[in-house]
């Protein structure tokens, strides 16, 4: 396995430094390498321990704001086993978050938006098989596609939009019956009633472990990493930015702004304000499951993710906006646990360990990647989400193509910081 860069562009030794090793920052520190840039990736704690540590672990799928959500949201917050939470004294202070991803989800702004959601997806797989390739990773990568299940024929049928926009993306979906559902993965329960197998997408068998793998061969390459925490980004009257953090100040060329849900308080020490949205989502994670699946499962009916991982299994899901300060809520856990236990009979709890971590949700679903446009040595690259582990790969690709100052594979209009 090849250690050292394989990029096109002539190494010219400038200095970068990428605030955040999540999946985000980490995979764009590997492609500024590429580039030739010396890169320092600087993170309060280890590489992809954020929101990268436990997600559902899917590569591929990516999600379009759904049609016509406002007028479900008051049934939605009102009904105690759907997955949306907001409480209510910061519901003042999400309502313009909230306007936005309605003006999103109306029908001709919803196009737009999906089409830069294709347009960044076309080349996901691509992006990341470049760096499985270079990293020796490919073992922690499962390419088995994903299900979909459906309690009903009606949940089916309300879900055909949403399996188009995959369709028109490229994936290969294959409608299957009752029996083709439950011959295909055993252990799930009579509740399914019909599914969807789709063929495109992956997993990884542990995304902290993917992560960490990406950051040491990021090291191995000559990368620094450093465990400080980023307080401020000073600007002058000219030259770049500074980053001042807990334990120096730093200096670099270029700057990569990769901060998952936190980004938004440093996007706007540079002026620029990103309606960002910490939507916190929870998994339990079971040792011991005593159930078999053969590849990630979408509990369509249950808004749940299952995944088969190298430690057990992983159930995922919640979308609960209370900030990026309280404490997590064990019963948003369980909620997940009782959702998937309703679909999948058999499961086992022993061992069973909660997580909550904070997606950087932007209002249109579409992540913020570009230059500052107060700062043009600042990129930005963040607001993945519910689907950065998918993205992170193509982004940093773009991140790479930017520093080097190439034009990038997509038109990157939608993604400017200056949008909102
Ligand atoms: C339950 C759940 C399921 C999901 N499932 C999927 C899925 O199946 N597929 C998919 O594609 N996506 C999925 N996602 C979304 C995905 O996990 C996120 O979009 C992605 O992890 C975001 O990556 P990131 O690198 O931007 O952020 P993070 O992983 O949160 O990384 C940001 C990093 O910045 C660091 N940081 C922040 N502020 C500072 C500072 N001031 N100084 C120093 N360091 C700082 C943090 O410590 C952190 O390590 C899921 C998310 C959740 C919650």
């Amino acid at each position: 396995m090849a250690e050292t860069g394989s990029g096109a562009a002539a190494t010219d030794g400038r200095r970068a430094l990428v605030i955040g090793a999540g999946i985000v920052g980490t995979c764009s520190a590997l492609y500024l390498q590429r580039e030739g840039f010396r890169v320092t990736l600087v993170d309060r704690d280890g590489p992809g321990e954020g929101c990268s540590s436990g997600n559902a672990a899917n590569i591929g799928l990516g999600t379009y704001p759904p049609a016509g959500i406002l007028a479900k949201v008051p049934g939605m917050l009102m009904d105690p086993r759907h997955p949306l939470f907001i409480r209510w004294p910061d519901l003042p202070g999400l309502v313009p978050w909230f306007a936005r991803y309605a003006l999103a989800s109306a029908p001709r702004r919803r196009t737009a938006v999906a089409q830069a959601i294709d347009d960044l997806h076309r080349d996901v797989i691509a992006a990341y098989d470049t760096l499985f390739a270079e990293t020796g990773t490919e073992a922690l990568v499962v390419k088995r596609g994903m299900v979909f299940t459906y309690e009903s024929r009606r949940s089916f049928e309300a879900d055909t939009a949403n399996r188009e926009n995959y369709r028109r993306r490229g994936l290969v979906l294959t409608e299957l019956d009752r029996d083709e559902v439950h011959q295909m993965e055993p252990d799930l329960g009579p509740a399914v009633e019909c599914g969807v197998h789709l063929d495109g997408t992956e997993h990884t068998v542990d995304p902290l472990r993917l992560t960490r793998a990406f950051a040491e061969s990021f090291q191995r390459r000559g990368g620094t990493i450093l465990r400080e925490t980023v307080r401020d980004l000073e600007t002058g009257a000219d030259g770049p930015p500074r980053v001042v953090t807990d334990a120096a100040t730093h200096a670099p060329d270029l700057i990569v702004l990769a901060a998952g849900a936190w980004s938004g308080r440093l996007a706007a020490r540079l002026g620029s304000r990103v309606p960002l949205a910490a939507e916190r989502g929870y998994h339990v994670m079971l040792p011991d499951p005593g159930v078999s699946l053969s590849r990630p499962i979408r509990l369509s009916d249950r808004y749940v993710v299952v995944t088969p991982m190298e430690h057990g299994l992983r159930l995922t899901g919640i979308a609960e906006f209370s900030g990026l300060d309280k404490p997590s809520n064990d019963a948003r856990a369980d909620l997940v646990l009782r959702q998937a236990q309703a679909v999948i009979p058999g499961i086992r709890t022993e061992g069973m360990t909660r997580w909550m971590g904070h997606r950087p949700s932007t209002p249109d679903s579409i992540p913020v990647i570009g230059r500052s446009p107060r700062h043009p040595s600042v990129l930005f690259a963040f607001g993945h989400s519910h689907s950065g582990l998918s993205q992170a790969a193509v982004t940093g690709r773009l991140i790479g193509e930017l520093a080097a100052g190439r034009p990038t594979s997509i038109d990157l209009a939608p993604f400017r910081p200056e949008r909102f």
